[in-house]
């Protein structure tokens, strides 16, 4: 086929300096795959902003449409599972990273990678949850396989406006946890009670060089943001709890002590959503179709066009994004 769509390129000369343009591509372009998919949902999340912006090393592939996720119908297909027409959800697998992502028109990959479209929910609503969303789901997956039950105590989730955060507290609340958010914009805290916040406090209270241990504040927590933060939730850990580190937005370290995990048996868990079997993943759907009030989708996420990604790239990595953002392609 000949048709041309709009693609995002990023592409780097010989001194490394990172550029990003539109381009119009076609069919041909695209990199190999068993299933060509027409976007018509994407996102913008914070390692598209990384990716845009060129702040960490997430393209590793020269030049690269990005984009770590989309919704979107399948218009060919030679993989046995996937057929003309079927809905499909693509995210992670090194989408936006190594291979050809989800900003343009068409994207071409491999069937193995891509999940069914839940029942009920548009390519729109599966991009308002996203990668951030379907994050967060495995976060709460993993507490509760720990038994962090909401009747063992509040739970913490910081990065709280954000992407994860955001749709962290829907789930949490709507499963009836008492969840404490934490924010470093406290003109928000309207936005995150409506989302099912029951207490908001300030990021600053959790940003601090962290105790080895201090008062009991939480049985678990979903972290986004890493280093002095993620060390001040595990060192207000209640006995036998748990929580789940799944982002860097403050920062890659861990300036921890080994306190909260012998002297209280905490337990960190680990999230990665980029390279988990897709039994999981088919999981964290059905869940996400089940325990998120898609009535907050619209509270959390708000849409662009095409020509808003790369601005909502750089908003994205200055933390100025609320909730989740959505591109209708
Ligand atoms: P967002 O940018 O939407 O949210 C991050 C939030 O973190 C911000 O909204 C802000 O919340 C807070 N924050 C930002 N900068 C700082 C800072 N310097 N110090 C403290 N808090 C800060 O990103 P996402 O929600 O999409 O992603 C969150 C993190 O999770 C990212 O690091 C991302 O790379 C990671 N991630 C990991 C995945 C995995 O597979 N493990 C998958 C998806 C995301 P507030 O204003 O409320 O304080």
């Amino acid at each position: 086929m000949s048709d041309t769509f709009k693609a995002i390129l990023v592409s780097r000369d010989a001194e490394k300096k990172q550029s990003v343009e539109v381009v119009d591509l076609t069919e041909a372009d695209l990199m190999e795959g068993d299933v060509t998919v027409a976007v018509e949902a994407t996102t913008v999340n914070y390692k598209d902003g990384l990716a845009i912006t060129g702040k960490a090393p997430v393209v590793r592939r020269w030049p690269l449409v990005p984009g770590i996720d989309f919704a979107g119908t399948v218009i060919d297909s030679s993989h046995a599972d996937w057929r003309k027409g079927d809905k499909v959800i693509l995210n992670g697998w090194g989408v936006g990273e190594t291979h050809y992502g989800a900003y343009a028109g068409r994207a071409r990959v491999k069937g193995d990678w891509l999940v069914p479209l839940p029942d009920g929910m548009s390519p729109h609503d599966a991009m308002a949850v996203g990668t951030a969303g379907y994050t967060a789901m495995l976060a709460v997956m993993a507490l509760e396989r720990h038994g962090i039950v909401p009747d063992r105590g509040p739970v913490v989730v910081t990065g709280a406006a954000g992407g994860v955060g955001s749709v962290a507290i829907s789930i949490l609340s709507t499963l009836g946890y008492h969840v404490i958010a934490s924010t470093g914009r406290n003109a928000e805290s309207p936005y995150l009670i409506d989302l099912g916040a029951a207490e908001v406090i300030s990021r600053d209270e959790l940003s601090q060089p962290a105790k080895p241990l201090a008062k009991e504040r939480w049985a678990g927590g979903v972290d986004s943001v890493g280093t002095h933060t993620l060390a001040n939730v595990l060192s207000m850990t209640t006995y036998g709890g748990a929580i789940a580190a799944c982002g860097l937005a403050g920062g890659m370290d861990l300036p921890s002590s080994v306190a909260p995990f012998i002297l209280r048996g905490v337990s960190l868990l680990g999230i990665d959503s980029v390279m988990a079997p897709k039994p999981v993943r088919l999981e964290a759907w059905r869940r996400i179709g089940k325990d998120l009030d898609l009535n907050k989708l619209s509270t959390l996420s708000r849409s662009i066009g095409f020509d808003g990604i790369v601005g909502a790239a750089r908003d994205i990595v200055d933390g100025k994004i609320r909730g989740r953002v959505v591109v209708d392609m």
